[in-house]
């Protein structure tokens, strides 16, 4: 088969480096990719968007099936327009993207189904949004409905905090996906991310993953795309693990074919595990970035046959197999990052360290000139490793970083600490 995978991060090349294992493949590619992804796949210089674009490569390159990497092709219709074309795609529809796409439509729909999220409101104007506030106090989430590439959510610790949050979404920052508002109770609990193939009616559960996405150790710090991830995840038992799939992901998939919208592709819920059980507060339709990385090294099974499925509606007769060890991300960003940073800074070593035992180095934000990889993005490299546990999975992933020779990156510490803190206790 001919493949094409849509995206240019780490989550791509993980899922170029996956499907690149599958023997069902003859040609991989991907559009726009990275220098990583360039060493397995061939990168075709098409923007995620640029939906004729795609649509004519796939024809002229008689593309089998298409990947899609991130949630903006996707809530934006990329899936819609290639199998209108006769292109079969992996992922949700543009009306079944609306579970990350708007918050208010999916906590609605958690609302009409009885789907365990926290309490809400939704908003278009300051003065209302501002009097629930003061009604419900502080700490509490004030959201902004549309995709704000995960900056659009405050959990605000003050009243103050909300407030200013209400103008500063409503008074335009980020545009139309700010014009409508959710604000939410604020859930406290262990947050965990868990994933599922759904193939509009049938869900086949993967696994969970924790990230971290403030960029200092110790959790602290602004927020960032995400600095590191690890699964498996020890705070979660099976029993918890069950509520999830029972209570939270097999409700939204009848829920959304009840309503017309069946939901293809991967379901990832960001889930609270509250006092009162596990709660909903977000959905994304694709894999995280950097979770997609721990997940796909996890994955012992080929990763496209389950795809097709899901895509072809399918998945009920599907198992897949893992691999029994831990997985871990560090992500190494160029310094600066979440704020300014200065791309096209070079890096070496890379070489050495993807030899590393049950070490894989996933690019993010890299390119290639004359033979060197330069940093072309905030987050730049996701060294993978896996491991007997999560300990073990980290020792290996900082043994990777150390001989990455980049002096103008960093990375966080820590990742996993509150994991191995969980592992230790367990002894
Ligand atoms: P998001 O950008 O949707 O991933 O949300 C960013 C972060 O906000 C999440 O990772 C959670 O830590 C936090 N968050 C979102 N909703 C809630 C909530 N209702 N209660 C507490 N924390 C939340």
């Amino acid at each position: 088969m001919n493949l094409l995978v849509i995206g240019s991060g780490g989550r791509e090349h993980a899922l170029c480096w996956s499907l690149a294992a599958s023997p069902l493949v003859d040609r991989l590619h991907c559009a726009p990719g990275n220098a990583g992804i360039a060493e397995i796949a061939e990168c075709i210089d098409i923007d995620a968007l640029d939906f004729d674009g795609i649509a004519g490569f796939c024809r002229s390159a008689a593309i089998d099936f298409v990947v899609i990497g991130p949630e903006a092709p996707l809530v934006a219709g990329l899936v819609d327009r290639l199998e209108a074309a006769g292109i079969r795609a992996f992922g949700p529809t543009a009306a079944a993207a609306q579970l990350e796409g708007s918050k208010g439509f999916m906590k609605d729909l958690c609302a009409r189904h009885g789907i365990p999220t926290a309490a809400y409101g939704r908003f278009t104007e300051a003065r209302a949004a501002k009097e629930f506030i003061r009604s419900r106090g502080a700490p509490i989430v004030v959201k902004a409905d549309g995709l704000a590439a995960g900056k659009g959510v405050v959990v605000a610790q003050t009243l103050a905090e909300a407030l200013a949050a209400v103008d500063d979404m409503l008074g335009g920052r980020f545009g139309a996906a700010g014009a409508s508002l959710v604000v939410e109770e604020f859930l406290a609990g262990e947050e965990v991310s868990y994933f599922a193939l759904v193939d509009g009616r049938h869900a086949l559960p993967l696994a969970a993953a924790q990230d971290h996405k403030r960029v200092f150790d110790g959790d602290r710090g602004p927020n960032t795309g995400g600095m590191g991830a690890y699964s498996p995840v020890p705070a979660l038992t099976s029993a918890l693990e069950n509520a999830i799939l029972e209570r939270i992901i097999r409700p939204t998939v009848g829920a959304m074919a009840a309503e017309g919208r069946p939901y293809t592709g991967v379901l990832y819920a960001g889930v609270m595990l509250t006092a009162a059980g596990p709660k909903l507060y977000e959905y994304n339709c694709r894999f995280g970035d950097p979770e997609c990385q721990v997940l796909l090294t996890r994955l012992k099974s080929d990763l496209l046959p389950a795809l097709i499925a899901a895509r072809d509606g399918v998945l009920d007769r599907f198992d897949l197999r893992w691999h029994d060890e831990a997985a871990l991300c560090v992500v190494m960003a160029a310094r600066g990052y979440p704020g300014d940073y200065v791309k096209g800074t070079p890096i070496g070593n890379l070489k050495p360290a993807g030899e590393l035992d049950r070490v894989t180095i996933f690019h993010a934000g890299t390119r290639k000139v004359d033979g060197r990889i330069l940093a072309n993005g905030g987050r730049v490299l996701g060294v993978t490793a896996r491991g007997g546990s999560i300990a073990e999975a980290q020792a290996r992933a900082y043994e990777a970083v150390e001989v990455i020779d980049w002096p103008d990156g960093f990375c966080r510490r820590d990742i996993g600490w509150r994991a191995i803190k969980q592992e230790a206790q367990k002894g």
